[in-house]
């Protein structure tokens, strides 16, 4: 039985750099991988064909020797026997070029399990503080509903893999090696469909957007992930479900900041009852609490209403809120307004560092930095 050239199998010609032999067996392996001919043995031979071709000359000293001495010069049958080359066995090469279509690589055996999905939810931070329930829609792959999931159609089941008997292995000839490997048509599960599911084509699978209930504890913030078991993507043929990671991102409020468990906001005051004192109206996330304000308050005064912040969803003492103190300089002043001011400035000068204790802090402050600098 003569052996076809192994630039021919792969359709390129002998100078070809490792990178395009690569692709090209991609190529050829892709059209005839058993998957997509399930019993075809023509396809299987010409698979297994181009698997031997690239092992060869993927393998630089192989390669030689093939170039040098043709068949013979990796034949098995020739030479000093096997292992002579060493190198990638076929699986390595299998999960190198297979392993981002096939997920995974070859031959792991078994159902696989499902992907894990991500959904970032947008939070207000009131939700978020205090919890909710919300409905999410996401995109996901389920279980088909037709076949429960097998992949092969109502009223049959997955029929003996060809290829492997059954075994889920089957042994190959690869240049000097003769290895047991995973049978790449059925990946180990000894079995393959023969009449697959009209509806999920075999996968046993279909896409579907899920509506789900998500349970959002009390203190979550941006960042925190909530984790539901099994609601991620099912499994191929029957295989587990991964997760589904809610990932929270609480929105901003126009309002509160929040810095962990504590809350901030700002309230204006007043020029007359910062000066005098007086009583407001603060909001928390419980509703409004009056806060006094004593008198002689300052811009940036910070007033804390304790507990009023967020319980921690992972436990711990309640924050606080922190008012900040914002004074604001009247606008819009009339005639009349303007002298009363004025009179009541005129009033105050006199009164130096006892009345205007930032003013003169600062002048004196001003005064010794160009006093240092000589000017
Ligand atoms: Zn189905
Ligand atoms: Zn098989």
């Amino acid at each position: 039985m003569s052996k076809r050239d192994y630039y021919e199998v792969l359709g390129v010609s002998k100078g070809t750099d490792a990178k395009d032999i690569k692709k090209a067996y991609r190529r050829v392996a892709m059209k005839y991988h058993p998957d997509r001919n399930p019993d075809d043995p023509k396809a299987e031979e010409k698979f297994k064909e181009a698997s031997e071709a690239y092992e060869i000359l993927s393998d630089g000293e192989k390669r030689q020797a093939y170039d040098q001495y043709g068949h013979a010069g990796v034949d098995p049958s020739r030479g000093g026997g096997a292992g002579g080359f060493g190198g990638g066995s076929f699986s390595d090469i299998f999960g190198d070029v297979f392993g981002d279509i096939f997920g995974g690589g070859g031959g792991r055996g078994g159902p696989q399990r499902g992907s894990d999905l991500r959904y970032t939810m947008d939070i207000s931070l009131e939700d978020a503080v205090k919890g909710s329930t919300r409905k999410i829609r996401v995109p996901t792959l389920v279980s088909c509903g037709e076949c429960d999931g097998s992949g092969a159609r109502k009223g049959s089941s997955p029929v003996t893999c060809g290829t492997c008997g059954g075994v889920g292995q089957v042994r190959m000839q690869q240049g000097l090696f003769h290895v047991q490997q995973t049978c790449p048509a059925c990946r180990g599960k000894g079995k393959s469909i023969s009449d697959p599911c009209g509806k999920c084509h075999g996968q046993g699978r279909t896409e579907e957007t899920k509506t789900l209930s998500v349970k959002v504890p009390p203190g979550v913030d941006t960042g925190d992930r909530i984790r539901l078991s099994g609601e991620g993507e099912a499994g191929p043929e029957g295989g587990p479900a991964g997760d589904l990671f809610v990932q929270m991102s609480v929105k901003d409020h126009p309002i509160f900041e929040r810095d962990g468990k504590h809350l901030y906001c700002e309230i204006p005051i007043t020029f007359a009852d910062a000066a005098l004192g007086g009583e407001m109206e603060v909001p928390t996330l419980d509703g409004r609490v009056k806060l006094k304000v004593p008198a002689e308050t300052q811009t940036g005064k910070l007033f804390r209403l304790r507990g009023k912040g967020v319980k921690p969803v992972r436990g711990g003492s309640v924050g606080d809120l922190l008012c900040r103190a914002v004074v604001e300089t009247p606008i819009n002043l009339n005639k009349q307004q303007k002298e009363l001011l004025r009179e009541l400035q005129g009033t105050l000068t006199e009164g130096g560092k006892a009345q205007s204790p930032r003013q003169t802090t600062w002048f004196e402050g001003v005064k010794s930095f160009f006093d240092d600098m000589k000017i």
